[in-house]
């Protein structure tokens, strides 16, 4: 076979449609044709840009508000330095020259990556040369130290199922089946489905509903050790609180695509439902759900920016001031994008944000 689609239409012949979560999970990591395993993907070659790859002073702002965390809790003497798909490891590489001075921090820390893409790993290293590195797939068995974690736009990659409300207490799931040419998506039979009984409330015939059942392991695992062992996790990305709606979305050399043509060739993602996530998290405390252009602005983006500035002139002081612009402006990333926090019940929340609600 020489495409994912025939792959897939191959596989839908045999068993039936596919629920939209293992679409993607090929779409993305199929070993010989997923989009992470085949393509530059991100950065300036690749299909879209994320906010380290934008600017070094997100990876600094997240680093010192990580390094804060961490002395709020007494500067434990050993901890892990956590990141959920690192990319290119710009992020974690803009993490570790902002924390370097932070007295301890690069003692006591032990940096883990975890990336499910061996060519990416390739490329973290070679940008994270010369400090200890470990990678893994989950985090399953980890050492019990505090773990400080971060995530950009980590979560929106992780395969989503979509159900559609139908009469009374039903649900239709979407999913892809084969059509007259290549696949198209369809709706599964209407059943009840008790664990959605909570959106019952909220919803109405016709609408939309994501579980991102993967998102929820990671938030689940990590929640659990971040109660029990000390530390604090920065999630960012683009969603919001309680989805509702079709968010699935598919970027092809940088312009939007129908997310079923092209299997493999662009990149899938979905909205973050953060509500989900501080659910899961449970019983770490969730902070509350802030904008990316506050939480910057709180942690003092604009200052650095001028700082920054002052060595700039000409076409890298232009760029400069987009970038910041771009990582912050409510017409850019600004209000797009959305950070949560877990940490352990009760801490003080890391810098920039605030106590969330209680469940
Ligand atoms: N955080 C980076 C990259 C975001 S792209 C940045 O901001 O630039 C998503 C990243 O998550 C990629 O590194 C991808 O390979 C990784 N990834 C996606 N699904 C994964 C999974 N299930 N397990 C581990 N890594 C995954």
């Amino acid at each position: 076979m020489s495409t994912l689609q025939e792959k897939l239409v191959a596989r839908i012949t045999q068993d039936g449609p596919l629920g939209i979560d293992a679409y993607m999970r090929a779409c993305l990591l199929d070993p010989d044709f997923g989009y992470y395993a085949t393509r530059p993907s991100i950065g300036a070659e690749g299909d879209f840009i994320t906010a380290p790859e934008i600017s070094q002073m997100f990876g600094e702002l997240m680093g010192l508000a990580l390094a804060q965390s961490w002395m709020d809790q007494g500067a434990p003497s050993a901890f892990l330095l956590a990141e959920l798909g690192p990319g290119r490891g710009t992020l974690m590489a803009d993490i570790l020259r902002a924390t370097r001075h932070v007295p301890g921090f690069h003692a006591a820390m032990r940096i883990l990556l975890i990336e499910a893409s061996p060519r990416l790993r390739e490329i973290q290293r070679a940008t994270l040369e010369g400090f200890d590195l470990a990678w893994r797939e989950d985090l399953a068995g980890l050492p019990g130290i505090p773990l400080f974690l971060v995530a950009n736009e980590f979560l929106d990659a992780l395969p989503i199922r979509q159900f559609r409300r139908a009469e009374g207490d039903l649900w239709e799931e979407r999913r892809v089946d084969r059509g007259l040419q290549g696949l198209t998506p369809c709706y599964g039979e209407p059943a009840p489905l008790p664990a959605l009984d909570y959106r019952l409330g909220d919803t109405r015939q016709g609408d939309i509903i994501e579980i991102g059942e993967a998102a929820q392991d990671w938030a689940r695992a990590i929640g659990a050790h971040v109660a029990r062992h000390g530390g604090a996790a920065l999630l960012v990305d683009y969603g919001g609180w309680r989805s509702l709606g079709d968010t699935l979305q598919a970027l092809r050399h940088k312009a939007p695509a129908d997310p079923f043509e092209a299997p493999g060739q662009a990149d899938l993602t979905a909205h973050v439902d953060f509500a989900e996530i501080a659910r899961a998290a449970l019983p770490a405390s969730a902070t509350r759900l802030e904008t990316q252009g506050v939480f910057l602005e709180r942690l003092g983006i604009t200052a650095r920016a001028q700082a920054l500035a002052k060595g700039l002139s000409g076409a890298a002081l232009d760029a400069h001031i987009a970038a910041h612009r771009r990582l912050t402006h409510p017409e850019e990333m600004g209000t797009l994008f959305k950070i949560l926090a877990l940490t352990p019940p009760g801490q003080r929340p890391p810098p920039g944000l605030e106590p969330g609600i209680r469940f």
